[in-house]
């Protein structure tokens, strides 16, 4: 049997993306010469502040907000805790019902069952077999006291793209606020808040080639919402602590790199997706599509491979140099099948024998015929083992 060059392969822009060369080279001032503190009065610390800024305006521009509705935090996670919790709370006078998606990030859903035990009740809108949330589900869930509702824009496992301006419509009749986690979205589409219709917005910066540890909360001016982190008066007193200057720079460099080339990255990475996809389907047996075929984003590919276990699929192609995933990198390493899976009707059987690839700036066609020349020996030794196994 010929063995493959270990030639390493990421498909897995998903869980993270490299920092683009030119976010690195803005960056690195701020962590020498520029090193202030951005509360402080004098040089360094104005220096640091003007980082921080341009970046808050570069942020908010690219979104159709204003600088003074972008909460800076430590990354996606916090800013759905922020607009999840710290909305809940800030509204709780007029009610203490919330609604989620069936397959929001566990940052969202962890914060929905935090609040449960606050007193809050939440319930969850189911979405479809192809993993997209009706509208009606949700009207039919609205009472009197929902005060939340939190749908993400695209999924992390799946790549499906929800009905955020439908959803939108409704909620703003009825005067509810609605969050929507944009961490996954906003690398690959164009986001208006305004046309969009949404009150609160996450953002992250390592999924769009910035720095780790950086991210943003979008929050409508007027949107009450109270802090989850209590000391100084940074970001309006709404997210104490220094700020993290050149994680921040960082991202507002990647958005306004994002900005140039993210039509052009769009359209070249789904030609080489499709052509993934369509290698795959035709040399492989017994697998197919998760979620929807068009309503997704143009990087992400989830395939179930039948009488194939995930994770074995994941470890066997790093061994011979591709990286992909088994969905979110939390579900990944747990036991666990995956949410996302379940709530869109598949056995746990089902759900375990997925694997998701998604594609980036660094993905190459000669990257695709490799995958496309490794993953059908893999999945037929894997499914020969598995005959005596426990997925047989
Ligand atoms: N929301 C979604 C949809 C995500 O995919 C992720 C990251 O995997 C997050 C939130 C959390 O973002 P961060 O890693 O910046 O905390």
């Amino acid at each position: 049997m010929e063995m493959a060059k270990k030639k390493a392969i990421y498909l897995d822009y998903a869980a993270t993306t490299p920092v683009d060369p030119q976010v690195l080279e803005a960056m690195i001032p701020y962590l020498s010469e520029k090193f202030g503190n951005p509360s402080s009065l004098h040089r360094e610390g104005q220096d640091a502040r003007g980082g921080v800024e341009k970046a808050r305006e570069v942020i908010a521009k690219a979104i159709g907000a204003d600088s003074r509705e972008m909460i800076f935090t430590a990354g996606g996670t916090e800013a759905d805790n922020l607009a999840v919790i710290g909305a809940a709370l800030g509204n709780r006078k007029k009610g203490n019902h919330l609604l989620t998606s069936a397959i929001e990030h566990s940052a969202v859903l962890a914060a929905c069952r935090s609040l449960q035990s606050q007193g809050f009740e939440v319930d969850q809108i189911p979405v479809d077999g192809s993993g997209v949330v009706n509208p009606e589900d949700l009207v039919r869930r609205l009472r009197k006291e929902t005060i939340l509702v939190s749908v993400m824009h695209a999924n992390n496992e799946i790549g499906t793209i929800q009905p955020i301006k439908e959803i939108s419509g409704v909620l703003r009749e009825r005067e509810i606020l609605f969050h929507v986690d944009a961490v996954q979205s906003f690398p690959h589409l164009p986001i208006d808040v305004r046309e969009l219709g949404v009150d609160l917005a996450s953002f992250s910066s390592h999924k769009l080639y910035g720095p780790k540890g950086a991210g943003a909360l979008y929050a409508r001016q007027g949107v009450k919402i109270v802090p989850l982190l209590h000391g100084g008066e940074q970001e309006g007193s709404l997210r104490a602590g220094t700020e993290n200057v050149p994680a921040l720079v960082g991202f507002g460099k990647a958005v306004e790199v994002l900005m140039k080339r993210r039509e052009e990255d769009t359209l070249r990475t789904r030609e080489l997706r499709d052509e993934l996809l369509e290698g795959i389907l035709s040399a492989i047996d017994h697998c197919g599509l998760n979620g929807d075929r068009m309503r997704r984003l143009p990087n992400n590919l989830n395939l179930f491979f039948d009488f194939v276990e995930g994770e074995s699929l994941v470890i066997h192609l790093d061994l011979e140099g591709v990286s992909c995933s088994t969905g979110s990198a939390c579900a990944s390493g747990s036991v666990e099948p995956s949410h996302v899976m379940l709530a869109m009707g598949k056995t746990p059987i089902q759900a375990r024998s997925s694997v998701r690839f998604t594609l980036g700036r660094g993905t190459t066609m000669e990257e695709v015929k490799a995958v496309l020349e490794i993953l059908p020996r893999i999945i037929v030794r894997l499914r020969s083992a598995s005959a005596t196994g426990r997925l047989a």
